[in-house]
């Protein structure tokens, strides 16, 4: 019989080892406990603090029937021995043990509250956990007294302190839950403060700053509402109003409510400049100047974290974090966030102003570049030469070819023209690109230069690869004469112009082809006259194979 007892008890601790969820520990405990021992009822009893207690409800099992009603419902029983001895006979590890409560000699106020409960016998064994006392597994028997077996008692013992066992797992589970809760949160925290600061370092508009600031910050630390507060510029730190801020909508709105603070501008400014965080977990029990818990109370305050936003090296403003429901204890991970967050919005509010000025900086150049743009178009237009080439320009040309019309008209002297034009000059630019034919243009129009010797003479660029020669007192044969010069002193270049030989054609280097033509200017002639017909010579050479000089004598 002890034997059979003995092995049925042994199953019982290892099933307590195997849950880890106390509800069920205690309810398969207390139940088991209660057939096994055959006993009527198993309760767990739970001290308080003070060493008062109570019977929990959900850790009691009484056989089915038992209509004396449940001892459980947390029923508080103070047992004055109990809370006078703090713990008692328990302290010791000793289990009790009553096989009727009628003839033990119970004081007369226990044995009132036993009776109460319809206690006949009973027995009892301490849990603890750790070192510590934390309640008391019971055994009752209601109807009838029992004697205590040994075995019983050891049981009882051994499952109390598998209790005990069990509550110190499961404590220790729950804190390392939390330990992992808490290292999630943080977790969680960090990767929206590496958001955050990407966020923040590209809102480079100070609104968007503002905003994203104060949701972010909500968010992560679960408050009830952020803002971002901006003291006044010049009211050294006396005044200044929330520019931003995000909110549960069941507190105000601090937005748009001046704020002036004469009590806190003295007191806490320098904390803040040196970059000192205020954490308030009750603003009721901090200490604060009436003044100043005014203010709390305005905005629904119950705690806090005011981290300082610093632009440069100047108290810019405030990020205030609000808990306006209930005080709260603030970790040490939400601190760190607010910290953190706080130097990633001072710089990017050094950004936003960097930015601000050299865009305005931008601003200026752009204008003053439009400016010279300007200036330089006008100067263009007064000046007489072709940027390129550094020859006279069109404009040049035509005054001077009109001048010279008048004069040679005058003095009934030759005036001869010469327009030339690049040969296949396009395929020099399609093969060697468009700079390429640039420089080609001013090597030509150097070596055009070098033959003209007058200073009368005049070289202009006449169009994008055209040139003009005016010649003034210079008639047909010598016209001629500069013209062949100028074809070979282009020649004598030598520019390789493959692109000519791609399209097979014999022609090895850039040459030009010119049209001339010498005249007496006479009343009734035009000016344009002269310049078609140099223009006819000019396409005379062309068709006669380029590089080549055309004389065409002027219209009778
Ligand atoms: P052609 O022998 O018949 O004159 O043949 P072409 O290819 O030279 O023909 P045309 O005179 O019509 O060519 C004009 C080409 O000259 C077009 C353009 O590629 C080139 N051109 C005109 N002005 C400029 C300029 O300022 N710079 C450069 N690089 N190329 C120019
Ligand atoms: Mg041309
Ligand atoms: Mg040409």
């Amino acid at each position: 019989m002890i034997y059979f007892l003995r092995s049925k008890y042994d199953a019982l601790p290892s099933k307590i080892r195997a849950s880890l969820d106390l509800d069920v520990i205690f309810r398969t405990t207390t139940k088991e406990t209660c057939k096994l021992l055959r006993v009527e009822r198993i309760a767990v009893y739970r001290f308080f603090e003070d060493w008062g207690g109570e019977f929990v409800e959900d850790f009691e099992f009484a056989e089915p029937g038992w209509d004396f009603g449940p001892l459980g419902q947390n029923t508080v029983w103070n047992d004055s021995y109990l809370q006078e001895h703090q713990g008692g006979r328990y302290r010791s590890n000793e289990c009790l043990r009553v096989a009727d409560v009628h003839v033990e000699g119970l004081s007369k106020c226990h044995l009132e509250v036993l009776e109460q409960f319809h206690i006949r016998a009973y027995a009892t064994a301490p849990i603890f956990i750790g070192q510590k006392l934390w309640g008391v597994l019971a055994a009752y028997q209601h109807s009838q007294p029992h004697q205590w077996q040994y075995q019983e008692i050891q049981f009882l013992s051994q499952v109390a302190n598998q209790l005990g066992f069990a509550v110190k797992q499961a404590e220790l589970m729950a804190k390392t839950e939390r330990k992992a809760e808490d290292l999630r949160s943080v977790n969680e925290q960090q990767e929206v403060l590496f958001n955050l600061i990407a966020e923040i370092r590209e809102s480079l508009d100070l609104k968007t700053l503002f905003k994203t600031t104060a949701r972010e910050v909500r968010k992560a630390l679960h408050t009830d509402r952020v803002g971002i507060f901006q003291f006044d510029p010049d009211s050294k730190y006396t005044s200044g109003e929330f520019v931003s801020e995000n909110l549960l909508p069941e507190y105000d709105s601090a937005i748009a409510i001046k704020v002036s603070d004469h009590c806190f501008g003295d007191k806490y400014v320098e904390q803040y400049q040196k970059g000192h965080i205020q954490v308030l977990s009750d603003v009721s029990q901090a200490g604060l100047t009436q003044c100043h818990l005014e203010l709390l109370e305005n905005f629904q305050i119950k705690a806090q974290i005011i981290v300082p936003l610093m632009k440069g090296s100047d108290l810019w403003g405030l990020l205030c974090i609000h808990q306006c429901g209930h005080p709260r204890v603030w970790k040490a991970a939400e601190i760190n966030f607010a910290k953190q967050l706080a130097a990633q919005f001072s710089v990017a509010l050094r950004h936003a102003d960097l930015l601000a000025q050299s865009d305005s900086k931008a601003k200026q150049l752009d204008q003053a570049l439009q400016a010279l743009q300007r200036a330089n178009e006008k100067l263009e237009e007064l000046s007489n030469l072709d940027a390129l080439t550094q020859v006279s320009n069109r404009r040049f040309f035509d005054n001077s070819l009109e001048a010279e019309w008048e004069r040679s008209l005058r003095a009934g002297t030759y005036l001869s023209l010469i327009l030339f034009d690049i040969d296949y000059f396009k395929f020099y630019n399609d093969h060697y690109g468009h700079p390429a034919g640039d420089q080609c243009l001013i090597e030509i129009t150097q070596a055009a230069q070098g033959v003209l010797k007058r200073p009368s003479d005049v070289l202009a660029r006449y169009g994008g690869e055209e040139f003009a020669v005016i010649l003034p007192e210079t008639g047909q044969a010598g016209a001629a004469k500069i013209a062949e010069y100028i074809r070979n002193a282009v020649r004598g270049l030598k520019i390789p112009n493959q692109g000519i030989q791609l399209e097979h054609l014999d022609h090895p280097y850039v040459t030009i082809s010119l049209g001339v033509t010498s005249q007496i200017p006479k009343p009734g002639q035009s000016i344009q006259q002269m310049i078609s017909q140099a223009d006819q010579a000019l396409y005379q050479a062309k068709a006669k194979g380029r590089d080549t000089s055309v004389w065409v004598p002027p219209i009778a």
